[in-house]
């Protein structure tokens, strides 16, 4: 989850206190914390408090809305749903213009057909859309010893599935697609989350690091669709990652 907070926002963890898949507004008090501890519930009970939404208008859909786009929110985790309204960005959904969630624990032979066609519908009703698409190939195997087998053919069927969006959306359109982790290289860990895998037909320039930028990263996927659409923001907004834009 910090890597998609990072994308939608474009701003770092120290910011939105988004580490994990939940986050805090405020700094933790590791004390108090130990002092929360409910042996009943098994929860600290402080966790609840940080448990906060990051406010919408830190994110791009809504600076995206604002130049008349609707907003398409389709996804298959609960912590971007509207359901957990303290997931970290499930501002987004509270406030898209169109919003399924469909999770594979539920049903993991249609979640991602239903997330496809509700997005194809929302595409096709609407002139200006912006939509967020979130498969959910982690649920077949975020690590193996978590769930093994699945996560090959679950990408594979995400990739059919994507197929079908292609297809419909109209010329011009702009696509973005991209992970929050993948795996290391031989590994079952996600140390290289914050690197950046992105394929897109925006107007990127995939040698941008020969000018003297950084090499790209996760956070710099916000930066290039604001960049896109034109968004400037103020600070303390303004995305810290880079637009990839030739
Ligand atoms: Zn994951």
């Amino acid at each position: 989850m910090p890597q998609w907070t990072k994308q939608h926002t474009g701003l770092v963890s120290e910011e939105t206190l988004a580490y994990g898949n939940v986050h805090a507004h405020k700094r933790i008090d590791p004390v108090k914390v130990a002092a929360s501890w409910s042996p009943k519930l098994g929860i600290h009970f402080m966790i609840r408090e940080w448990y906060k939404s990051l406010p919408y208008d830190w994110t791009m859909a809504h600076h995206i809305q604002n130049l008349d786009y609707k907003v398409g929110w389709f996804v298959s985790k609960s912590y971007v749903s509207h359901k957990e309204k303290n997931g970290p960005i499930s501002a987004v959904a509270v406030n898209a213009d169109q919003y399924l969630l469909s999770e594979p624990k539920n049903d993991p032979k249609r979640y991602i057909t239903q997330l496809t066609n509700a997005a194809i519908q929302f595409i096709k009703a609407n002139p200006k859309f912006f939509v967020f698409l979130l498969h959910n190939p982690d649920y077949f195997g975020h690590r193996p010893e978590e769930y093994p087998g699945g996560y090959d053919r679950e990408i594979r069927r995400a990739d059919a599935e994507f197929g079908r969006i292609l297809a419909v959306l109209p010329e011009g359109s702009k696509v973005v697609l991209t992970a929050d982790h993948g795996f290391d290289i031989g590994r079952d860990t996600h140390l290289n989350a914050w690197k950046i895998w992105m394929a897109t037909n925006l107007e990127i320039d995939p040698y941008f690091y020969r000018s003297g930028r950084r090499v790209a990263e996760s956070i710099d996927v916000a930066a290039t669709i604001m960049d896109h659409f034109g968004v400037t923001l103020p600070e303390p907004l303004q995305p810290r990652g880079q637009s990839l834009l030739k």
